[in-house]
């Protein structure tokens, strides 16, 4: 027997197919594809440059950030994608004695990085209507984690609402994952100068459709992200690499392309919405590039398990009592939910 062995429930992701022709419907990734700058960006990249490590600070990339969003690069930290960035921050920020805060049905990732980094935490059953109740986090805590929109519901929690649960909780970190805030929703960016104990997170990988570049950042107060980045500096400082540097930069500066697709994608999300709830689906209101619908004439499971043989690839969370009956549909380009919404009338005859 080896002792000393980690046994940890891991995350589960999306399956990632090998297929081609496929529509893939099922990890919220963007259709549309990079920028005209991001596609010179990668043709202008020299090989050689890679014999050397990558930036430490990624002056260029915050630099640049920090004028799209309006914040100073002081407050910005680039890490390996959102999920880099988050887990950076449970081991940066939730070291208190009492749990961290976040609802039963969220990025199923939180509870995952609480076991392994032995945070103690309490999840906090949604509503009956799935939305996050702020009366549920203004009492005592380690921490609290929302994203919002939240996943997988796509619904979106008002602002106000967000203020309320920060001015409650002026000694404990309130991390707001927005990882779908440009599809609908108002980001909590305006509250950064009144609440120091406010970190947003954000990634690059569904509107800026670089998932597979692995690109995230937290903005933050100075303090707090100088906290962040002495974790990220004890367990791989160099973790954002140089060519995902450039192209993440080149992608904020032509912001307008992705802002375009984002307003795109939007409606036709509002359209396949509308199509479903023709067919008696139960639609929840989702302000981010996905939608949660619980099918009617025919279970999830049917309608997953069909949809796949027909190589529509949508997410399907069976073991996930409260949605087991749901199915979470990725809003691609109009003319791939077309197909799906053919597929499903033909199937109810
Ligand atoms: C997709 C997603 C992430 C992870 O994003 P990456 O930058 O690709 O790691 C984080 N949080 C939420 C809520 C997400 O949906």
């Amino acid at each position: 027997m080896i002792r000393g062995l980690r046994q940890i429930e891991p995350y589960v992701a999306g399956t990632q197919p090998a297929e081609k022709d496929i529509i893939k419907l099922n990890t919220n990734e963007n259709a549309y594809g990079a920028s005209p700058r991001v596609r010179k960006a990668l043709s202008a990249f020299k090989a050689d440059d890679l014999r050397r490590y990558s930036t430490l600070d990624q002056a260029k990339l915050r630099t640049a950030l920090a004028e799209n969003l309006g914040v100073r690069p002081e407050q910005l930290i680039i890490a390996n994608g959102s999920d880099d960035v988050l887990s950076i921050a449970f081991l940066a920020f939730f070291n208190n004695p009492e749990p961290v805060l976040f609802p039963d049905l969220t990025y199923g990732f939180y509870k995952v990085w609480a076991d392994l980094y032995q945070v103690p935490y309490e999840e906090i059953p949604l509503a009956d209507d799935f939305t996050i109740k702020t009366e549920d986090y203004l009492r005592d805590n380690g921490g609290i984690i929302l994203t919002n929109p939240n996943a997988p519901t796509g619904i979106y929690k008002p602002l106000a609402e967000i203020e309320t649960i920060l001015k409650a909780n002026p000694e404990t970190v309130v991390v707001v994952d927005e990882a779908y805030i440009n599809f609908g929703g108002q980001s909590a960016l305006s509250l950064l100068k009144d609440y120091d104990n406010l970190v947003i997170i954000r990634t690059f990988s569904k509107d800026a459709a670089l998932a597979g570049l692995r690109v995230g950042y937290a903005i933050a107060n100075p303090e707090l992200i100088a906290v962040m980045t002495a974790v990220k500096h004890s367990i791989n400082p160099y973790s954002v690499d140089l060519l995902a540097e450039a192209l993440a930069t080149a992608a904020v500066e032509d912001w307008d392309y992705y802002q375009n697709n984002a307003q795109r994608i939007q409606q036709t999300r509002n359209w396949f919405s509308q199509q479903l709830r023709a067919l008696d689906f139960e639609v929840l209101p989702s302000k981010t590039n996905f939608v949660l619908t619980k099918p009617a004439g025919i279970s999830a499971k049917d309608l997953f398990e069909v949809l796949q043989s027909r190589k529509i690839y949508v997410r399907y969370f069976p073991k996930v009592k409260r949605i087991k009956d749901y199915l979470r549909i990725s809003i691609g380009k109009a003319e791939e939910m077309e197909k799906v919404i053919e597929t499903i009338k033909e199937l109810k005859g």
